[in-house]
């Protein structure tokens, strides 16, 4: 399955999903305003992990009055709802992942592309003697390297 997108290039895939981000919103009974859809609509089906400052840099093309600052409150409520994910990476700003579905990362530590891997791991837990009471309640993996693009 071809689940790596160009950068630029949203792919179907997520897109027309009935609880795309717009539907999640309007399930948690917040209004659709313009700066809201015009987040959703760029984020929604996108693999390439935006930052704020690329989606702000995108959307302010459409709308040229949207602050970073907007763009960041959009994100931040997104996450609150469940509908994306927020994640560090190590690449220097947090990146925004729309994927429902379980997934881990991989990342590219020369140019910093994310993108999704899908995979049943292995169950991964800690060592019991580093427990400490410790209760786990998910395992993300980031396989890091170096993209084929940034490798030709
Ligand atoms: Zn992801
Ligand atoms: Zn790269």
């Amino acid at each position: 399955m071809a689940t790596l997108a160009r950068p630029g290039v949203r792919t179907t895939e997520g897109a027309s999903r009935p609880n795309g981000l717009e539907a999640q919103l309007r399930q948690h009974r917040r209004r659709l305003t313009p700066q809201r859809a015009i987040v959703c609509r760029l984020l929604d089906g996108n693999l390439e992990h935006p930052s704020a400052e690329v989606l702000h840099r995108r959307a302010s093309a459409e709308m040229p009055t949207l602050s970073l600052r907007t763009v960041y409150a959009v994100l931040h409520e997104l996450v609150e709802i469940g509908a994306i994910r927020a994640l560090d990476l190590g690449t220097g700003s947090a990146r925004f992942c729309p994927n429902p579905r379980p997934h881990h990362h991989m990342v590219c530590t020369r140019c910093g592309r994310v993108r999704d891997v899908q995979f049943a791991a292995p169950p991964l837990d800690l060592p019991p003697d580093q427990r400490r009471g410790f209760w786990v309640t998910g395992v993300d993996l980031v396989f890091r390297g170096v993209c084929g693009e940034c490798r030709r």
